[in-house]
């Protein structure tokens, strides 16, 4: 059987251990990233971010190759809410097809997770499994989804002396597209890349509990993972430098963003912070300069 999940979704935890436990219960040919581009204009293009964007489009590209096109609606994960953009992905995807390819209607098969422990995690399953492969399933039989190895979970307060800190939302930390070419920049000269997936989220969301800049808490998942990740680069085990990838348009960052300069004008030390916005340009000069203008400043400390 050959299913479709958009490589965009990939970096969630939970779609990891949804796509290994699934693995577990049939032969499944995964596929994630297309292996060509549709010129078709999408429903969805305008005034959305730049990888929810990509996120259709990568769904829709994948049809002709696949047999089934997985798009769960992603409400809550571990507790907190998702941003409304995944609770409307499976909509949008199946308004693409049918204004686009009517003939893939029957593959798109979508699953709501509004999940707050491990327990819904595996109902979820056992219904997905249920779904797309007419099998029954026990919950003694489910893995539980991978905790974040202990060497990774640190107890050590600094990192290697050329280590940077990337903040964002998964898809964009770990999609050379959507992150501009930040990452790869950064590997080929020379610097380590910590991200917010090296410590466990429960102790990420434990710190943004303690550390909310707002009167009010920023419930998102993504918001807690982000907050969370900063107050430890700040505070716990500090990097040479925090960069803040945002998307533009992103509703969430553009509160986070807010939150994290004014925590780092509180700081009692000066740790180099910056935020990159990126976009859909296909130029990726602009990023590429202000990166080395904020290493150079690194280097010089
Ligand atoms: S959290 Fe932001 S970047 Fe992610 S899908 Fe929502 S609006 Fe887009």
């Amino acid at each position: 059987m050959r299913i479709g999940i958009p490589q965009e979704l990939m970096p969630l935890p939970f779609m990891a251990w949804l796509k290994e436990q699934l693995s577990r219960h049939k032969e499944i040919e995964w596929h994630h990233k297309p292996t060509h581009k549709s010129k078709k204009i999408m429903l969805s293009e305008g005034d959305a971010c730049h990888p929810f964007k990509s996120m259709v489009r990568t769904s829709i590209d994948l049809l002709p190759e696949i047999d089934t096109l997985l798009i769960p609606r992603l409400v809550k994960l571990d507790s907190h809410l998702m941003c409304p953009n995944f609770r409307a992905l499976p909509d949008i995807v199946r308004l693409n097809i049918n204004n686009i390819c009517p003939e893939f209607a029957g593959k798109l098969n979508d699953i709501t997770v509004d999940s707050s422990t491990s327990d819904e995690d595996n109902r979820v399953l056992i219904r997905l499994v249920k779904q797309l492969f007419a099998q029954n399933i026990s919950a003694k039989n489910i893995v539980k989804k991978k905790q974040i190895p202990a060497s990774l979970a640190s107890k050590e307060t600094t990192f290697p002396q050329k280590t940077i800190a990337l903040l964002g939302h998964p898809y964009l930390l770990e999609n050379n597209h959507l992150n501009m070419g930040i990452t790869r920049q950064l590997s080929s000269l020379g610097y380590q890349i910590t991200t917010p997936k090296d410590i466990p989220f429960k102790n990420l969301d434990a710190l943004a509990r303690k550390g909310d800049y707002y009167a009010k808490t920023n419930y998102w998942r993504s918001s807690r993972e982000i907050l969370g990740a900063f107050h430890y680069y700040t505070n716990i085990r500090k990097p040479a430098g925090i960069i803040y990838l945002i998307a533009f348009n992103c509703g969430v960052d553009a509160l986070m963003r807010i939150e994290l300069v004014s925590l780092h004008a509180k700081l009692p030390q000066t740790i180099p912070f910056m935020v990159l916005v990126g976009d859909e340009h296909t130029e990726q000069e602009h990023t590429a300069t202000r990166l080395e203008a904020y290493l150079d400043i690194i280097d010089g400390i």
